[in-house]
């Protein structure tokens, strides 16, 4: 029984709000796609079905709802494929959410899917309780195909835009989420303009895919795994046609995530926060492990049949996960200028060592670098626009009118001149190149 200084000290030490990444088939998945590194955790669960059962559903819908002391709750769905259990369990689960919820809490259910199964019972489902939608598209198909398909090794392209269709017929919300590989990640804009143009995505997420395949200890990483200083650019010409054309009508969870991080603000996403522990993982029968890429027994926190939920979160070893990705920084990373909006990115690709020979640094920390360096003046002018009370698209202007002026100065330079851009190089090296 605690005493009432105990309850309010514990109150105390709870967060108002954290995550959860539900996963109700387990690792199960129709698709088998090459890099994802969920599919193996199926293994910890030998001669499972692999269905959360009803008990474990109300426990968690309950426990979720009751854990928040925030009036806004995230229901988040995702796999394995989660629309694999059927409709009538994601029924359930609003229903259950409907019967729990507190007066004046809103509620945000979303669903992370490859969009193969859906259909307009589906969609109908989704636009009838706002349900926002996420889509795993890697491209256009040749891009996508390449490491996205299913267990017989056969394409999912047509398959996944057909889903996607169907959710604009029903105007149910969605997002894109794509992941940057070796197949896609030098063709930045083929990917980004396919995304806005053809597939209609104004939300998108990028997400880098890294893979070790050596033993444990060594850096190596799969053939399949985007490079780091590919991904720098990657993201960095994406940024450059966005700023300049998108901005407001657009949104990139890694640019509206910087820009936070510009303003002085929280990001919205764990890899960028200096510690992390708030968003967990579920598994079909209740574990709960420290966050989606660490299911893994060592990371095993607990299970809502025998703890409260919000309890595994705000338990001694979650806490030290979370502070973990700060407290384990190397030197290089506190002395690094974009550390602000870095934060040595996530743990889980701290695998590489320093030049000065300091083990725990970020694989891809060469183009993070590079990436938020070069997009340090124009997340300032975005921030002034701002702070002035005007729209963050204001900066597309602004630097319309630079780059005239720049290639105005350019053209009056000689081809040997520095180049007017500041860069040091020679103007025929750089914006002078023909
Ligand atoms: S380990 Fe990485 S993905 Fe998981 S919560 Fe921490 S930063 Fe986020
Ligand atoms: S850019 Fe590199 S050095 Fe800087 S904080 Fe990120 S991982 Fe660390």
């Amino acid at each position: 029984m605690t005493t009432p200084i105990e309850r309010v000290a514990l109150t105390a030490a709870l967060p108002e709000a954290f995550h959860v990444m539900a996963k109700p088939t387990g690792a199960i998945c129709n698709l088998d796609c090459q890099y994802c590194f969920f599919l193996d955790k199926e293994q910890l669960y030998p001669g499972s079905h692999f269905r959360m059962r009803d008990d474990v559903l109300e426990r968690y819908i309950s426990q979720l709802i009751d854990g928040h002391r925030s009036e806004h709750v995230i229901v988040a769905w995702q796999g394995g494929e989660p629309t694999l259990m059927g409709l009538e369990f994601f029924r359930r689960a609003v229903a259950l959410v409907e019967r729990r919820r507190r007066p004046g809490m809103t509620i945000e259910h979303t669903i992370q899917t490859n969009g193969t199964l859906l259909d307009d019972a589906w969609c109908t489902f989704f636009a009838e309780h706002g349900m926002l939608v996420g889509i795993s598209i890697d491209g256009p198909a040749a891009m996508h195909d390449r490491y996205r398909v299913d267990k017989g090794g056969s394409p999912t392209f047509e398959r996944v835009m057909r889903g996607l269709r169907t959710l604009q017929r029903h105007h149910v919300p969605f997002n894109v989420l794509t992941t940057v590989h070796h197949a896609n990640g030098d063709a930045p804009l083929d990917v980004y303009r396919f995304l806005r143009d053809d597939v209609g995505a104004e939300w998108m997420q990028f997400i880098p895919i890294v893979e070790r395949s050596g033993a444990p200890g060594d850096a190596t990483v799969s053939e399949r795994s985007v490079g780091a200083a590919q991904y720098g650019r990657f993201l960095t010409a994406i940024f450059d046609e966005w700023v300049r054309r998108d901005v407001g009508r657009v949104f990139v969870q890694t640019f509206e995530a910087a820009a936070r991080r510009w303003m002085g603000v929280p990001s919205g996403m764990c890899v960028f926060e200096p510690t992390c522990g708030l968003a967990v993982a579920l598994e079909h029968t209740g574990d709960v492990y420290s966050c989606d890429h660490f299911v893994e027994p060592a990371h095993r926190i607990g299970n809502i049949r025998e703890q409260q939920l919000i309890g595994l979160v705000a338990s001694p070893q979650q806490r030290a996960f979370g502070a973990a990705k700060r407290d384990t920084l190397p030197r290089a990373c506190l002395a690094c200028e974009v550390r602000f909006a870095c934060n040595g990115e996530c743990p889980k690709n701290r695998f590489i060592t320093t030049a000065d020979g300091e083990p725990g640094l970020n694989y891809l920390c060469a183009g993070y670098r590079q990436f938020f360096n070069h997009i340090d003046r124009p997340m300032r002018l975005i921030i002034d626009e701002l702070r002035c009370g005007r729209p963050a698209g204001g900066v597309m202007a602004l630097l319309a009118a630079s780059d005239a002026e720049l290639a105005r100065a350019v053209q009056r330079a000689g081809r040997n001149d520095p180049c007017p851009c500041g860069s040091g190089r020679k103007t025929k090296q750089c914006h002078g190149r023909s």
